[in-house]
């Protein structure tokens, strides 16, 4: 009788145990880490595959090559290869926060196409100062929770302002909707090289993006976008298309 209760109440003890033991496959079972591995470029794993250190190696040589006064990072989270760039100045062109100060981490990529494409498609029009606010911060995606931001990589950069050689600021809250021919101009000609995925302005994300250009350095699996989205004036609505319009939904950022 005793023995009976005794087995009873281990039953019912370990029953639920056993139950999700069973469901695992006897396995111990951990939560995959979806939620970090939304929106890695493609090919990207964490930890970093040797093909990811390697490609990270290669671009400390081209930021060599490139003339910019790199050091390595201490190691951040979800960052490849990090690196400090002191003087913060990227193919003639230099950055400035907009507050604080460094050191400022940033992933390679980044560092390498700010030197490699910002730096000139910008100098050759007379930019000389891009005013920047966050670079790299471990975060998700503004109104997107659960997506990891490419500031958490390293790979992103928002801009607020961008200074010409006459000391005049075009500033993006107060300029980019006026029609400021250099930020429409530093708009296309950043596009236009194919470095970074879509560029984020007040043009195509007005809600999330009113105030800054957000960059984004293209990893190899990253589509290109080759043309500027800034938002044209509506076309006039064809008439009674609701049912194409549901197709149509825009791209996701
Ligand atoms: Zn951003």
């Amino acid at each position: 009788m005793v023995t009976g209760l005794v087995t009873c109440v281990l039953a019912l003890v370990l029953l639920p145990a056993l139950v999700r033991a069973a469901a695992h496959g006897g396995k111990k079972h951990k939560r995959p880490a979806a939620r970090l591995r939304t929106n890695l470029p493609v090919g990207w794993v964490w930890p970093p595959s040797t093909q990811m250190k390697q490609d990270g190696q290669r671009c400390l040589r081209d930021l060599d090559r490139l003339e910019v006064h790199w050091k390595a990072g201490k190691a951040t989270r979800k960052v490849v290869t990090p690196v400090v760039v002191e003087d913060m100045t990227f193919g003639g062109v230099r950055l400035v926060p907009r507050w604080g100060k460094g050191p400022y981490v940033m992933d390679c990529l980044l560092a390498r196409a700010l030197a490699r494409h910002v730096g000139p498609a910008l100098g050759n029009m007379k930019v000389v100062e891009i005013r920047f606010g966050q670079i790299y911060k471990y975060r998700q995606v503004a109104g997107k929770k659960g997506v990891l931001s490419r500031h958490s990589l390293g790979l992103a950069m928002d801009v607020y302002a961008f200074v010409t050689e006459d000391g005049e600021a075009h500033v993006v809250q107060d300029d980019y909707l006026d029609g400021d021919e250099v930020l429409l101009e530093v708009e296309r000609r950043v596009t236009d090289t194919g470095a970074f995925r879509t560029l984020l302005t007040p043009g195509n994300d007005p809600e999330h993006h009113d105030d800054h250009f957000h960059f984004e350095a293209r990893a190899a699996g990253d589509k290109v976008v080759s043309a500027p989205t800034r938002a044209e004036p509506a076309p006039p609505p064809p008439a009674d298309d609701g049912a194409e319009k549901m197709l149509e939904a825009p791209a996701q950022p």
